[in-house]
């Protein structure tokens, strides 16, 4: 029996608009659940692969079935009964015979199904046979209808497990070359659905239109890079992922979509990058001399892997073409330094840096690190934040245009319309993440192609930089400065939390300082929050939890208060504080989270730890790592769950960011983990980017091969490729003029 639907040359481009709606069995009600899975025409449901498949090819005959033995078999019921006995559940109970002999197929409180299953009913039932007084017993872990006699009402699928629609008439089975054995002697796919479509209508719909559409969707691959690759056409990939016509050819067509789908990503990005070089940028030589009066600056040695950095942004520099580097490191890898080599060394040759940071306390912070490094020197440095005093502004502005200032600190205030730059050389993002590729680029019109410098707050691991920053090239700081403590971390029920704050109050004792943090800010009515699953939770707030340990637990110290509703004065009067020891306990909400640098913090108390990300806790664990004394980290949660309790172990165990977060990557998916929205990049619909690392580098290095060579990419046989391209990168990246 085919399997798999058979090719028609006669499908047009034009089917493929084709509203799902007028297919055999749907209809507008229909047409309208189908919408909500985001299916509108057959493009979109060739598009819809199944999320699973079942192995049915195998039918065993009800006279071999063993007790004991899982099996899949297939018959017609021959007969009907229910019975409650004593107080126990309702069990109706089905005789269903195939052509070797009968069987008792037994379900438990399922009423409906009396109403459902009569004589002559077609069904395919897997489970594990039972011996009953001599007589066998199948209570279904599986089982479907195929065939209802009559073309009676259909109120059940067992995986939909929703009522489907009382007028369907079920002609699955009349459809001209439409197997009515969707659901058995095959592989059998299983859909995501929606209330009231059914597994069943999918599986009919699915098949209606991969065997009347698929030889319409558009090949953009063409046969060189299919033959080089071994994979399989569209069509083919299209109508073996619906209907495999095996387990090779089901993984086949799964590696030809992945495959498609990356090669899409990975051109939009060879395309940025590609023109990024094709521009001029000015070319800034960092000779021996200013490297020396660079490196003097700063008040330690580079480590080798800063090094490595700084060699590779000096090239860059020195290209003639515009930097596009990403620079990754761990919390406290030491990428400001980094960052303030590649400052320095286009200001020695006259031009303007930028520095643009995602919160004002992380940009204050820069401000001070780099008037630390520049005491002394003739580089100014200008100060631009949202909300600040007209006059204030107007003169960071003008010192700005003017080029008096040499570097402009700021907030995304910096991308505001009035401020011109007399000649910006270089722009540096702090934390990439929190911004997204268009700000990025915005930022770049401030000058005429300046070279571009960002970091990352979150260390990703390489594939996965390759997959969403594959415009950028790479550095990455793989070594923490010496002389770093680090970091015993502890996870401590809420009943033991009193131990961490003794540890806070001896560390006190001991001249250092620590940090506690809390999920919320302030008030009552924030301190219960409603879980769905446990009821009232009590979180800690910020100003809550402080007036507590001022009372209790931390009598007679110091605490600061820091939380994002303060105004931007306060918050910085308070860091302030903190910094030069005035206070000695900083409790706060996660606006300490990144790159707040005080080396002599080194205990962290995180209250209802649970409730925060892998890598937010990551970086919150960064602030107290940063000095000669091992820091300890206390998080304080009863986690609900296995995964709660697994990604908090995993804090424990590791303290290498690059492998938590691609655990969090793991656990949240692309689109938290990056904010897809923010970054700009299209969602991925089948790869999975750790698992797919070998697909990505073929597709990685195809498309950058194709890009690189222009003339490859005008060819004809590439411009079903640009117009695809065109298509998922609309309004992003900037790439209209592809297609
Ligand atoms: P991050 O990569 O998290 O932004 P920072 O640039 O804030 O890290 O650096 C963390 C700390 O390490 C700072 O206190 C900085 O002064 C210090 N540091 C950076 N590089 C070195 C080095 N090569 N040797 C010693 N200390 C360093
Ligand atoms: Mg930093």
């Amino acid at each position: 029996m085919d399997t798999s639907p058979a090719p028609r040359r006669d499908a047009s481009p034009r089917d493929l608009d084709r509203p799902l709606q007028f297919e055999k069995g749907v209809g507008p009600a229909r047409a309208e659940k189908l919408g909500r899975l985001g299916l509108v025409t057959a493009r979109d449901m060739l598009l819809h692969v199944p999320r699973r498949y079942e192995d049915r090819t195998r039918l065993a005959n009800i006279s071999s079935l063993v007790p004991g033995e899982e099996a899949t078999i297939r018959g017609r019921v021959i007969k009907i009964r229910t019975g409650r006995p004593r107080r126990g559940p309702t069990i109706l109970t089905a005789t269903v015979e195939d052509a070797t002999a009968p069987v008792d197929v037994m379900w438990f409180n399922q009423r409906y199904l009396a109403e459902v299953l009569r004589e002559g009913t077609e069904l395919v039932v897997t489970g594990k046979p039972k011996l009953y007084r001599n007589r066998l017993q199948l209570t279904p872990r599986e089982y479907e209808i195929i065939h209802s006699p009559r073309g009676g009402p259909l109120l059940n699928d067992p995986d939909g497990g929703e009522a489907g629609d009382l007028s369907y008439d079920d002609d699955a089975r009349a459809e001209p070359g439409s197997p009515a054995d969707l659901a058995a002697g095959r592989i059998v796919p299983y859909y995501p659905l929606t209330d009231g479509i059914s597994q069943r209508l999918m599986r009919s719909l699915a098949w209606n239109v991969v065997s009347t559409t698929a030889d319409a969707f558009p090949e953009i691959l063409p046969r060189s890079v299919r033959e080089s690759r071994g994979l399989l056409s569209i069509a083919e990939a299209l109508r073996e992922a619906h209907f495999p016509s095996g387990d090779d050819a089901r993984a086949e067509a799964r590696r030809r979509l992945v495959y498609e789908e990356l090669f899409v990503l990975q051109t939009g990005l060879a395309l940025v990058r590609a023109r990024g070089k094709a521009e001029i940028a000015r070319v800034f030589e960092v000779t021996e001399d200013i490297d020396a009066r660079i490196r003097a600056r700063l008040p330690f040695a580079l480590t080798d892997a800063q090094d490595r950095a700084v060699g590779e942004i000096a090239r860059d520099l020195a290209s003639g073409e515009p930097m596009n580097r990403l620079l990754q490191g761990d919390v406290g890898s030491g990428k400001t330094a980094v960052a303030v080599y590649a400052m320095l060394g286009v200001i020695a040759r006259g031009a303007q840096a930028t520095v643009m940071a995602p919160t004002e306390l992380l940009a204050a912070q820069h401000e001070r690190t780099l008037a630390k490094y520049l005491a002394g020197s003739k580089v100014r440095v200008a100060f631009l934040k949202g909300g600040q005093d007209p006059p204030q502004k107007r003169e960071a502005l003008d010192d700005i245009a003017s080029g008096r200032a040499h570097i402009a600190v700021g907030t995304h205030a910096l991308l505001q319309e009035g401020v011109r730059f007399k000649s910006l050389g270089l722009v540096v993002v702090d934390e990439q993440h929190k911004f997204g590729v268009e700000q990025r680029g915005a930022m770049k019109t401030k000058g005429d192609n300046p070279h571009v410098l960002v970091m990352t707050a979150t260390p990703i691991p390489r594939t996965l930089a390759l997959a969403y920053f594959g415009d950028l090239d790479l550095s990455v700081i793989d070594e923490l400065p010496p002389g770093r403590g680090g970091c015993d971390t502890h996870v401590v029920r809420q009943s033991k939390r009193l131990d961490a704050y003794r540890k806070v109050k001896a560390a006190v004792k001991s001249g250092r300082q620590a940090y506690v943090v809390c999920p919320r800010v302030r008030g009552k009515a924030m301190l219960y929050d409603f879980d769905m699953e446990f009821g009232p939770v009590e979180l800690r707030s910020a100003v809550e939890t402080r007036e507590r340990l001022a009372r209790g637990p931390l009598k007679g110290l110091q605490l600061g208060l820091l939380h994002g509703r303060m105004s931007a004065e306060e918050k910085a009067d308070e860091m302030r504080r903190f910094l030069e020891g005035d206070t000695q306990v900083l409790v706060s909400t996660v606006v300490i989270e990144v790159g707040i640098d005080v080396p002599n913090a080194t205990v962290l108390v995180v209250e209802h730890a649970d409730r925060f990300g892998l890598a937010q806790l990551h970086q919150l664990r960064g602030r107290i790592v940063r000095g000669e004394h091992r820091g300890e980290c206390f998080l304080v949660a009863d986690p609900k769950t296995e995964g709660a309790m697994e990604r908090l172990a995993a804090l424990e165990e590791t303290t290498d960011g690059f492998k938590i977060s691609e655990a969090d990557f793991r656990i949240r998916g692309p689109g938290e983990f990056f904010g897809t929205r923010q970054s700009g990049l299209p969602e991925l619909r089948f790869a999975d980017i750790l698992s797919d690392i070998e697909t990505l580098k073929e597709a990685r290095e195809d498309a950058f091969r194709v890009v690189q060579d222009n003339t490859v990419l005008a060819a004809d046989e590439w411009a079903a490729l640009r117009r695809r391209v065109a298509e998922v990168f609309a309004g992003r990246l900037d790439l209209g003029s592809v297609g």
